[in-house]
């Protein structure tokens, strides 16, 4: 088989290089988050081996890239966190599977075998209500033909509303999934920032998806169950 191992650390990724090439695979190896993109980009791998902390960018955004790219060799992640935000992040990232360090030769050997096994990864499905489209994987949103240009966190809101589609959401429910942190009663964050959504996704479409449900919180209107 022939590997790709993002890897800053010489003597890990020296370590890697050399078991892999003994199992009688041929690996390339590289240290930074851009030429992980670029050989994972311009080469046919049967797998990739990804370090999370990496120069440049780190592995989640290398995962990123390959998939919105179209490339789609199974990743294995390397991550010294072991964190559930960091797992799920790899994964939402488009990784297949994730190692925490440190980890035993043998292991590595045995998760990279299975994920070839498993074959390609189906490219995951992109959320559509509507004419507007979310694409978890390389975190890019459309109205109609227009892409969207939003931060973060306004990516993550509409991602939770589209997720569900004509459902009641709570402020204190989407600052629980958001914001990752309790309702106060007091912060007026959701509201802020369903403003600022507005203003991107139905505003300038004479468009008003986004409807305040009074006193309980947020909906977006799905057509489709009209
Ligand atoms: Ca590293």
């Amino acid at each position: 088989m022939r590997l790709l191992v993002v890897e800053d650390e010489p003597r890990m990724a020296g370590l890697l290089k050399r078991g892999l090439e003994e199992e009688g695979h041929s690996v390339d190896v590289v240290g930074t988050g851009p030429e992980g993109v670029w050989m994972g980009t311009e080469n046919p791998y049967s797998a990739i081996v990804l370090d999370v902390m990496l120069p440049g960018f780190d592995g989640f955004e290398v995962a990123r890239r390959l998939r919105a790219a179209g490339r789609w060799a199974p990743i294995l992640l390397l991550t010294a966190r072991t964190e559930v935000a960091d797992r799920v992040e790899g994964l939402d990232a488009g990784a297949d599977d994730y190692l925490a360090k440190p980890f035993s030769f043998v292991e590595l050997s045995a998760r990279i075998r299975a994920l070839v096994r498993r074959g390609q990864p189906e490219r995951p499905v992109v959320l559509s209500v509507g004419d507007l489209r979310l694409d978890p994987a390389s975190r890019r949103a459309w109205r109609g033909e227009d892409e969207l240009d939003l931060s973060a966190k306004e990516f993550a809101l509409l991602e939770l509303f589209m997720r569900h589609p004509g459902e009641l959401l709570t402020r204190s429910a989407i600052l629980d999934q958001v914001w990752d942190y309790a309702y106060d009663g007091v912060s007026n964050v959701v509201d802020q920032y369903v403003a600022y959504l507005r203003r991107k996704i139905d505003r300038p479409y004479g468009r008003s998806d986004l409807k305040t449900v009074r006193g309980a919180g947020y909906r977006l209107h799905d057509p489709g169950s009209a």
